[in-house]
C-alpha cells in the first residue's frame, strides 16, 4: 500500500507528520506523494480540504484518513497521540471506504471561456462592494431574484462549515443532497427572496445568472476563484465523491454536538 502523509505548517502537526511517517516506513509501508492509495492529513478540516483539491483528480483511486492536532473535526478522527492504532488499521486494511457528496461546479464567463470545478465543503457567489443581483433558477426554471451579499450552495458533510453561519441546516452526510443559503438578503418592498434555506433532491441542479456586467468573487472551498466577469455558475452533486477509510466510526451527531455545544458529560 502507498500511503502519503499531508500537514498543515503549525508546529504541532508538522512534528506529527513526521512521527507518523516514520512509523509507516518502519511498517513496511511505501511513503510516498505520487499516486498513493491511502492520504493521511495531520491537522485540521482546513488541512483535509487542502490534500482534497491536491488529489482532486484521482478521487476515486485514493481513501482519505484524517489526524487532528487541535480540537475534532468534521473530516478528521485520529488524535495525534493515537498514530501507532493508526498505523495497525492501516496494516489491518481490508479497502473499506465510506463516500460522501461533492459539488460540481461549472463556471461559463462573459468572455465565454468555462471552468469546471469539485468543491467538498461549498462554493459560494458573492460581490464585496455593492449589491450582488443574480437570477437563482432551480433545474433551468426560474425561482427568485436574489440581491444581497452572496449565496453558499454546500454539500452535506460542508453544511457544517459556512453554510452553518449562513443559519442553514446540518445534513447528515448521508443524504445525496445540496443546500443554498443566503447571505444578508436585501427583502423589502421592491426585492423579495425566499430567506429560508433551500435543500434540493440528487437530480436537480442550480444555476446562478448575475447581472452582466459586474466583478463577482467566486470562492471554492478555500480558494478565492474569481478575476473575471461571469455569466453563468451551475451546480449539481459532483459524479465523483470523496471517500474515507474509516477505521473507526463516530456517530455523527455526536460530533456535531463535540464540535458545537461540548456540553456531554
Ligand atoms: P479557516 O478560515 O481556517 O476555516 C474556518 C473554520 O472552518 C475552521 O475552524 C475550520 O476547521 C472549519 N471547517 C472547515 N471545514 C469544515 C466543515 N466541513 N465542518 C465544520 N467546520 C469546518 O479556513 P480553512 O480551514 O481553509 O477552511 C475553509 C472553509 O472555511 C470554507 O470551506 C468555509 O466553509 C469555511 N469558512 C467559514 C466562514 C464562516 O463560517 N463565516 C467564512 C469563510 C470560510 P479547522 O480549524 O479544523 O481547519
Ligand atoms: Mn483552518
Amino acid at each position: 500500500m502507498r500511503v502519503w502523509v499531508f500537514h498543515n505548517s503549525g508546529e504541532s502537526s508538522t512534528n506529527a507528520a513526521h512521527a507518523l511517517s516514520k512509523k509507516l516506513k518502519a511498517a513496511g509501508f511505501t511513503v510516498s506523494p505520487a499516486r498513493p492509495d491511502v492520504v493521511i492529513t495531520v491537522g485540521g478540516d482546513g488541512t483535509l480540504l487542502s490534500a482534497f483539491h491536491r488529489y482532486n483528480a484521482a478521487l476515486d483511486k485514493i481513501r482519505f484518513v484524517g489526524v487532528h492536532t487541535g480540537h475534532l473535526g468534521f473530516y478528521t478522527d485520529w488524535r495525534d497521540f493515537e498514530l501507532d492504532d493508526l498505523v495497525q488499521a492501516l496494516l489491518n486494511d481490508k479497502g473499506e471506504r465510506v463516500g460522501y457528496p461533492l459539488l460540481d461546479i461549472k463556471v461559463t464567463y462573459e468572455d465565454d471561456t468555462t471552468g469546471h470545478y469539485v468543491a467538498l465543503n461549498e462554493s459560494t457567489l458573492k460581490r464585496v462592494s455593492g449589491t450582488m443581483k443574480t437570477d437563482v433558477l432551480i433545474k433551468d426554471n426560474f425561482f427568485e431574484s436574489f440581491r444581497g451579499d452572496g449565496l453558499c450552495i454546500c454539500t452535506p458533510t460542508g453544511s457544517t462549515a459556512y453554510s452553518k453561519s449562513n443559519g442553514g441546516a446540518v445534513l447528515h452526510p448521508r443524504l445525496e443532497a445540496l443546500q443554498i443559503t443566503e447571505i444578508a438578503s436585501i427583502n423589502n418592498r421592491v426585492f423579495r427572496t425566499l430567506s429560508a434555506p433551500i435543500i434540493i433532491a440528487p437530480d436537480e441542479w442550480v444555476v446562478l445568472k448575475p447581472a452582466p456586467g459586474v466583478n463577482y468573487v467566486m470562492t471554492i472551498d478555500q480558494f478565492n476563484m474569481t478575476d473575471r466577469p461571469i455569466k453563468e455558475v451551475r451546480y449539481k452533486i459532483a459524479d465523483e465523491r470523496i471517500y474515507f477509510a474509516r477505521y473507526k466510526h463516530m456517530h455523527f451527531w455526536d460530533r456535531v454536538e463535540d464540535a458545537f455545544i461540548g456540553a456531554k458529560n
